[in-house]
């Protein structure tokens, strides 16, 4: 049988990384299958805010990788058509008029039970559940009517959302029992914490993929890391490529436990994905990146900076402070050893060529000459040429900045 899923955010703001991860459940399980995975937007208002939060959803997944079939659907387009089975239910008896409102006729006795993918089987008692309003006096319908009615409509096979729907769940199974539907199998799948235990909010840190794509994480590593976020392979395997995690994920595996979003790891992560890339895409995808933050340093250097930097840096945001120096003019302390600086200044004057092999022999024997260890030595003249104590490879660094550049910053610190 093919699959049949729905990615269904609500439009309100920014995608929270929650719901991403609940969708790249609904991707992979569809893309395993050779199923569909649709888009629909659970929409109460036509306002340009909806319209902006729909834009940013839909560039939100593309940027990650994650697509979808069919056109994006609506929630409020359907809205004629749950008027219309919420009257037919009132003819059959399963619902009534209420003060203008329809309200469902929950059966009285027994239970409402599913055997959820994840959590297992699950019971309700019908003599618990509330009739619930499903059409309101002005002719809205409510989110728990409309929903069933698009997953029927539709032909959802799988039902695949947070936990934090479960207790709508019996409702929407008595609905779809009403008006004669086939029921989805029902997967709920567990909420993301912070480390401190409490539901992943801005507290955290970063919680829209905006956010992550602003920090300089590449697409590949987050969807790795989501995928991971309640589910896993075996008790080992971490890195999975894109086509790797379709191949490898099922809902069997997915854990009802809350997980937690790990910050370290993802930056562990991302790191791992960043140092594994070829010089030239590294070099692309940091480009882009800087692009996209409005920063317009010159390419080529870009390009030539980013030996220095992929195995230094975990994710791009870092790269600015990182290696600004080669870009921007440096402002150094003023208590460095302008004697070491102004000696090395000299020294590198003559070397030939200028490369990193020969400036690192000619710095080592000045170190060797003024009788210091040679880390103490290079400390002032790193912070002289990059501005930090922390930089890329300090030879390396002198080479690319050139002959002329590293020597005015050393005899700057001299003045
Ligand atoms: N719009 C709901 C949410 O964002 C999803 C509801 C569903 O998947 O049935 O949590």
């Amino acid at each position: 049988m093919s699959v049949k899923v729905r990615m269904a955010p609500s439009p309100t703001g920014f995608l929270h990384i929650g719901s991403v991860r609940t969708f790249v459940f609904n991707w992979l399980f569809a893309r395993q299958r050779a199923g569909e995975c649709l888009l629909r937007i659970e929409n109460t208002d036509t306002s340009r805010e909806v319209a902006e939060a729909v834009d940013q959803i839909q560039e939100s997944l593309r940027w990650l990788g994650i697509d979808w079939d069919g056109p994006v659907t609506f929630q409020l387009d359907t809205a004629e058509r749950a008027r219309e089975l919420a009257r037919e239910l009132v003819e059959k008896g399963h619902a009534y008029e209420d003060e203008g409102a329809i309200r469902f006729r929950q059966p009285k006795e027994g239970v409402v039970a599913w055997d959820d993918a994840v959590r297992g089987h699950i019971e309700f008692r019908n003599e618990l559940l509330p009739d619930l309003v499903i059409v309101r006096s002005d002719g809205r319908p409510t989110y728990n009517f409309v929903s069933p009615v698009d997953d029927m409509v539709d032909r959802i096979t799988h039902v695949i959302r947070g936990d934090d729907h479960v207790s709508n769940t019996p409702s929407q199974i008595n609905i779809l029992r009403a008006l004669g539907a086939e029921l989805p199998v029902y997967a709920h799948v567990p909420m993301i914490n912070g480390a401190d235990g409490r539901k992943l909010s801005k507290r955290h840190g970063a919680i829209s993929v905006e956010n992550f794509r602003a920090d300089g994480y590449l697409p590949a590593a987050l969807m790795n890391f989501l995928a991971l976020l309640g589910w896993s392979f075996d008790d080992r395997t971490t890195i999975m490529a894109k086509h790797e995690l379709v191949e490898r994920f099922s809902l069997e595996r997915v854990v009802p436990s809350p997980a937690t979003f790990d910050y370290q790891k993802l930056d562990w992560m991302n790191g791992v994905y960043l140092r594994d890339l070829q010089p030239d895409e590294y070099a692309h995808f940091l480009c882009k990146w800087l692009e996209e933050q409005g920063i317009d340093w010159p390419q080529e250097m870009v390009h030539a900076t980013a030996p220095l930097v992929q195995e230094k840096i975990e994710k791009f945001a870092q790269y600015p402070d990182f290696a600004r120096f080669f870009f921007e003019p440096v402002d150094p302390p003023e208590d460095l050893d302008a004697g070491i600086c102004q000696a090395a200044a000299d020294r590198l004057a003559g070397v030939e060529p200028w490369a990193a092999t020969a400036i690192e022999e000619s710095l080592r024997d000045l170190a060797d000459e003024l009788g210091q260890k040679p880390r103490q030595a290079f400390a002032p003249i790193r912070v002289a040429v990059t501005g930090s104590k922390v930089s890329p490879g300090l030879f390396e660094s002198l080479e690319l900045l050139g002959r002329e550049t590293s020597l005015a910053r050393l005899t700057a610190v001299a003045a």
